[in-house]
C-alpha cells in the first residue's frame, strides 16, 4: 500500500483481478474472457515499458514516461502501482471510473503486488491467479513469444518461481492448459462468484427485491 492516496474514486461493487507469471497466457485468456463476458471491461494500465510491436497506446497501456509516472504518483493518481521487471505499471483512479461509469465491471491484469493492493483497498473483489500447467511448459510460452532474450527469459522464469509463492492471496487458482477449459473454468468462478452476498446486483448487505 501507498499511505496517502485519496479515494477519488467511487468504490466498485465488484472488481475482477487476474494475475499470473509472465507467459503463463494472460493476455491470451484475458482476450477471450472479454469476448465471452461483455460485463467486463479492461482497466487499460498505465506503464513506463516501450511498447511491443501491435500494441496500441490507450488499447493495451497508456505508455508513458518515466517522468510523467512519477508526477502521477505524486498526484495519487493511482489506485495501485508497482515495479514490475523493471518498468513502472499502475491502474489509474481515473481508468477504474470511466469504467464503473460506463456501468462495466473493471478486469485488472496486474502483478501479485498491485493485486496486494487492490485487496487491501476493496476485499470484496474476485482474485484469481492463472498458472501454468508446469515449468517447461512456462519457458516454451515465454520461448514461443518471439520477444525475450535467453536471459530475459530465465529472469522471468526465476520472477514467475517468486510470484507464485503470493498464490495463497487468491480466491481462486486456475490452470491455463487447455485455453478453452481455462476460460470455462474463469467464467464458472464469475458466475458464482456474482451470487455472493454483497456483489453483483445486490450492493448492500441485503438483498435487492423488486417489489
Ligand atoms: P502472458 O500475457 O501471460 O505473458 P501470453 O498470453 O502472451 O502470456 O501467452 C504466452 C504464449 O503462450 C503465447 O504465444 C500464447 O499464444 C501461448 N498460449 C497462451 N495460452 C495457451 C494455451 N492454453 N495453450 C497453448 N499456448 C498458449
Ligand atoms: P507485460 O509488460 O508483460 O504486459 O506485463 C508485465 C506484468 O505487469 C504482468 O504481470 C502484468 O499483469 C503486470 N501489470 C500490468 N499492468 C499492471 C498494473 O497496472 N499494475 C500492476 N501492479 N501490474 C501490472
Amino acid at each position: 500500500m501507498h499511505p496517502g492516496q485519496v479515494t477519488v474514486v467511487p468504490a466498485p461493487s465488484w472488481i475482477v483481478v487476474l494475475s499470473a507469471p509472465s507467459g503463463a497466457g494472460k493476455t491470451t485468456v484475458v482476450r477471450a474472457l472479454l469476448e465471452r463476458e461483455p460485463r467486463l471491461q479492461f482497466a487499460v494500465s498505465h506503464t513506463t515499458r516501450p511498447p511491443r510491436p501491435h500494441e496500441a497506446h490507450g488499447q493495451d497501456y497508456y505508455f508513458v514516461a518515466r517522468d510523467e509516472f512519477r508526477d502521477l504518483i505524486e498526484r495519487g493518481a493511482f489506485v495501485e502501482w508497482a515495479v514490475v521487471h523493471g518498468h513502472f505499471y499502475g491502474t489509474s483512479q481515473a481508468e477504474l471510473r470511466r469504467i464503473l461509469e460506463a456501468g462495466k465491471t473493471p478486469l485488472l491484469d496486474i502483478d501479485v503486488q498491485g493485486a496486494y493492493q487492490i485487496q487491501r483497498r476493496w476485499p470484496h473483489g474476485l482474485f484469481i491467479m492463472l498458472l501454468p500447467p508446469s515449468w517447461t511448459v512456462l519457458e516454451q510460452r515465454l520461448r514461443q513469444r518471439g520477444d525475450l532474450t535467453d536471459e530475459q527469459v530465465r529472469r522471468r522464469i526465476g520472477q514467475a518461481r517468486q510470484e507464485v509463492r503470493w498464490a495463497w492471496m487468491y480466491d481462486y487458482w486456475v490452470v491455463n492448459d487447455v485455453l478453452d477449459e481455462a476460460v470455462e473454468t474463469i467464467e464458472a468462478i464469475l458466475w458464482s462468484d456474482r451470487h455472493r452476498p454483497g456483489v453483483g446486483p445486490s450492493q448492500g448487505r441485503l438483498p435487492v427485491i423488486p417489489e
